[in-house]
């Protein structure tokens, strides 16, 4: 008898050999119907496997996370076997389980377009109303290799051949249909359900390698229940409006060609947009005490040999042809050339946190068929920093850096941030102690975000834990943008130290930190998840000024004066168009503001203000739209510390009106007392009211010979 604990803490006895089906039936019918798997002391398994030892058992239903996995992959099996059904003759290669779904490689002379999917798709119901079992055969291996290899299957038999020796090959069948796999499976086809799609079909390689046989991939996704479909469709229709790549093209961004791949040709609109990332982020690391650098791209291959780079990174890499007897190597990274600039005199412990920031452009290969517009280049800009400290200051170092990646993010409206944690990997450097130091500091940071994290159990790089942080954008998905990275190894590699208090050398430990990760690719985000309506500070062409007739050319020349005036970005549009013809056009490029002037607006000094995305219109004063445009056009960082500015002076800007013989003085705390003497009160207040109001808000005080005093508040804003 063995003897099984359930989650609940109840346990049972049953015969040795018993399966998790046969359990399941005998605590209730209900419980048998609804189970599609079980965990066996974690592990995840066949409901039809055989239990021959005391277990901790859980059933699996629908509901439970596991189940989404299985539906996929239970739903890959199903369209295989429904491409073949309908095209005898192709071959099946491997179909895994991925993010949201699944999708299978077919071999074909024909590859499979989207017209063959609601063929694939009507096929796998009847494969599901079917129901016919999974059930799991061992073979010994001549007989899985000599099956394959007589159907004509080649490339599974290149995968039974690659299963290590002391592995079971095991098959899986489904009715006549059956596949190589590892398992484990739901209990029949009909579990699959009905909530699944395939959604698209693309080219890959045998193996991922360009130089093996060209494959049609298919991908589907699957879900436990119609309505999560239905929302996945959605948000993949909501997506698919949202393509940086059309939104690129539309506001007249960037456009890529094909002499030079993954590179983005950025116009000028792209670039301001990109600009003013950039000027944004160099505010934000002053501030936080960083110093921006910049390193050659082209560095001796030996520097990246020494960094361990050329071997663990070398696919990615481009290498120059043999100049002056030397290869040079394209920078894939900052890191090592931020090492250099360490390196450069000598360094003591009171010098260190050195915190280097560079906005570095690096190149690194990727197959042109991983390409995907600006998310996925091969030539980007990082927003790179690497922080130089002690191991004592790693744990504040890291806490700062974290600070400022959510700071930011939230600046950009980001402010649903997942941060997972990865830990020791088994292969690694560095003592124990130093590991503990640098983990116990990333947990500690992570504790004081109060935010929920998740572990990466033994995913950290070799040579330190990491964090990651994933954004998540207005319609659900999710980004991996920033990461912080405590490195022993590298600093030693090659040869960084500074003189510690004892007069010794000692090695730094080095932070790597980005937040943005790859600016092209960050901006591709921000422009999905805007949808292209990008808030004024960010937008690249925020206001239109466009003309009803030509008799107002000149005032919208002054509009648009005005508002360049201001510090803005503005564009006018004298173009002999119909009005609603300017309008849609300027919409269409995502223009979020657009200033239309007629004869009225000239004559009164008004303008006709139209948003992107709002049907109404309202006739305000031109300096009204300005000041306000221009308020809104500033960054969030900007912003604050306007406000703080006003906050403080509103405290201490002082201005007296004082009462004299003669009439009323203005004496300025700042400047002095003005020899001007007014015959009013009034002119005196309008005089202490205009200073203050330049100086961005204040205290004005009147006081008069009879000894009254009156206070009052001047806030610019109201
Ligand atoms: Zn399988
Ligand atoms: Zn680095």
């Amino acid at each position: 008898m063995i003897n099984v604990t359930f989650p609940d803490g109840a346990s049972r006895q049953y015969e040795s050999g018993i399966s998790g089906a046969d359990i399941a039936a005998s605590i209730s019918k209900s419980l048998a119907k609804k189970t599609i798997a079980m965990t066996v002391d974690g592990e995840l398994a066949d409901l039809a496997d055989p239990i021959d030892r005391d277990v901790a058992l859980r059933f699996v239903t629908r509901a439970d996370d596991e189940a989404l996995g299985l539906i996929r992959h239970d739903a890959a099996h199903v369209m295989a076997e429904a491409v073949q059904a309908l095209w005898p003759g192709t071959q099946v290669t491997i179909g895994p389980v991925i993010r949201d779904g699944f999708y299978y490689d077919f071999y074909r002379d024909t590859p499979f377009t989207t017209d063959d999917l609601p063929k694939i798709e009507a096929k796998m119901r009847e494969i599901i109303a079917a129901n016919r079992p999974f059930t799991k055969e061992v073979w010994p291996r001549d007989k899985a290799r000599d099956t394959f290899a007589a159907m004509g299957e080649g490339f599974k038999v290149e995968l039974v051949d690659a299963i290590p020796e002391d592995q079971d090959v095991k098959i899986y069948k489904q009715g006549d249909w059956f596949d190589l796999c590892r398992g484990p499976h739901m209990v029949s086809t009909g579990q699959v359900g009905d909530a699944f799609k395939l959604t698209k079909v693309a080219g890959s390689y045998w193996r991922g390698d360009s130089n093996r046989e060209v494959l049609t991939r298919i991908y589907g996704t699957a879900w436990a229940e119609k309505k999560q479909l239905d929302a996945y469709v959605t948000m993949l229709e909501e997506a698919e409006k949202r393509d940086h790549r059309r939104l690129g093209r539309e506001m007249n961004l960037f456009h890529f060609q094909e002499e030079a791949p993954g590179a983005v040709f950025w116009h000028q609109n792209g670039w301001r947009l990109f600009q003013t990332m950039i000027n944004y982020m160099r505010r934000r690391q002053n501030v936080a005490g960083y110093e921006e650098i910049n390193t050659p791209e082209l560095m001796d291959q030996e520097l990246w040999r020494l960094s361990g780079h050329l071997e663990k990174f070398g696919d990615g890499m481009y290498l120059t042809d043999p100049k002056d007897e030397k290869i040079f190597a394209i920078k894939p990274m900052n890191c090592p050339g931020h090492v250099q600039v360490f390196k450069n005199g000598l360094k003591s412990y009171r010098d260190l946190p050195e915190k280097v920031a560079e906005f570095g452009k690096v190149h690194r290969y990727e197959p042109s068929g991983a390409l995907h517009g600006l998310m996925r280049v091969r030539a980007f800009t990082q927003d790179d920093a690497h922080i130089f400290c002690t191991e004592e200051q790693i744990t504040e170092e890291c806490l700062k850096v974290n600070d400022l990646i959510l700071s930011i993010y939230s600046d950009f409206g980001f402010d649903n941030i997942d941060i997972k944690f990865s830990d020791r990997p088994e292969k690694r450097v560095g003592t124990d102690e130093v590991w503990d130091q640098a983990e116990a500091s990333l947990k500690k940071v992570l504790d004081s975000t109060g935010r929920p994290w998740g572990l990466n159990k033994g995913e950290g790089a070799f040579y330190g834990p990491k964090l990651e942080y994933t954004l998540r954008d207005a319609i659900g998905r999710e980004w991996q943008c920033g990461t912080l990275q405590v490195d022993f190894n590298m600093p030693g590699r090659l040869g960084a130290f500074y003189i510690g208090p004892d007069g010794e050398k000692h090695v730094p430990v080095m932070l790597h930190r980005a937040l943005f990760g790859s600016l092209e690719r960050f901006l591709g985000i921000l422009i999905e998840n805007f949808a292209g309506h990008l808030p004024l500070w960010l937008s690249p062409m925020p206001v239109k000024v466009a003309t009803i007739v030509s008799d107002v050319d000149d005032y919208a020349r002054e509009v648009a004066a005005a508002l360049h005036a201001a510090g803005l970005v503005a564009e006018t549009d004298l173009r002999n168009e119909k009005i609603n013809y300017k309008v849609r056009e300027h919409s269409t490029a995502k223009v979020p503001v657009i200033l239309v002037v007629g004869h009225r607006e000239a004559e009164e000094g008004t303008v006709n203000v139209r948003r992107l995305g709002s049907r109404d219109s309202k006739t305000v004063p031109l300096d009204e739209i300005v000041a306000e445009l221009a308020y809104e056009a500033m960054a969030p960082d900007l912003k604050r510390a306007l406000e703080a500015q006003r906050g403080a002076t509103r405290s201490d800007q002082r201005i007296d009106v004082v009462e004299v013989f003669e009439g009323f003085v203005v004496n300025d705390g700042a400047e002095g007392l003005s020899s001007d003497v007014f015959e009013h009160r009034e002119e005196a207040v309008e005089m202490a009211r205009r200073i203050l109001t330049e100086r961005g808000g204040g205290i004005a005080t009147v006081s008069t010979l009879a000894g009254e005093t009156e206070r009052m508040t001047v806030d610019p804003a109201e």
